[in-house]
């Protein structure tokens, strides 16, 4: 069982180390704590709409990339929920 100081050495520990390695591009030095990796580049998912969309053929994704979408691009991301079924 790890007690109290234990476990709140090992956190100082990990920022201590975190602090030695270079940043990422994010900035954060910790990638257990970053959370900028997480999700998958919105930037291909809306040329790829956009131009599919162009040419006049329905950009279809699954839920999750229009999940992913959401936070960049709100009004794209309902757009393609909605033809694609998930929304
Ligand atoms: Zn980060």
């Amino acid at each position: 069982m790890t007690s109290r100081h234990e476990f709140s050495a090992g956190l100082h520990r990990r920022r201590d180390a975190a602090h030695r390695l270079p940043p990422l591009d994010c900035g954060h030095r910790d990638p257990w704590t970053c959370r900028h990796h997480d999700r998958p580049s919105t930037r291909g998912v809306t040329e790829a709409a956009e131009h599919l969309l162009a040419i006049g053929l329905p950009p279809l994704f699954d839920a999750a990339t229009c999940r992913a979408l959401w936070p960049a691009d709100r009004g794209l991301a309902a757009i393609l929920a909605r033809l694609s079924g998930a929304a």
